[in-house]
């Protein structure tokens, strides 16, 4: 769901307002989306962002060298992988902060199971 960028509790896409932003709360559920997490717990959905982005940034440069061997042009790998470092967490951005809400829904839906259970 989050990797489509809907809502982790009722599937309904559109929940970002712009590409930075994402709605106050779903407009079917109206699940609390952006703030769902407390804002220093944001955190790690920039950290997860920027770890796979950049992963993928080492991916693709590597692919490139790899397709083009023996005859790399170096100048263009420095430049791919400037590029890619740049615009690859910003492409990215959405994507990991969907998720971040969708991992939070799943451990505060698991933790109200569990409290449900217990009494
Ligand atoms: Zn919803």
């Amino acid at each position: 769901m989050a990797l489509r960028l809907r809502c982790p509790r009722c599937g309904t896409g559109g929940i970002l307002d712009g590409w930075f932003e994402l709605k106050k709360s779903c407009g079917r559920c109206s699940l609390s989306l952006r703030d769902a997490p407390e804002d220093d717990e944001w955190f790690g959905g920039y950290f997860m962002n920027l770890i796979a982005s950049e992963s993928l940034m080492i991916v693709v440069v590597l692919a490139y060298v790899w397709w083009t061997w023996p005859t790399v042009q170096w100048t263009r790998v420095e430049v791919l992988g400037i590029v890619l470092t740049i615009v690859l967490p910003v492409v990215t951005y959405p994507y990991a902060k969907a998720l971040w809400v969708a991992v939070e829904f799943v451990f505060a839906e698991r933790a109200l199971t569990q409290s449900g259970r217990r009494s």
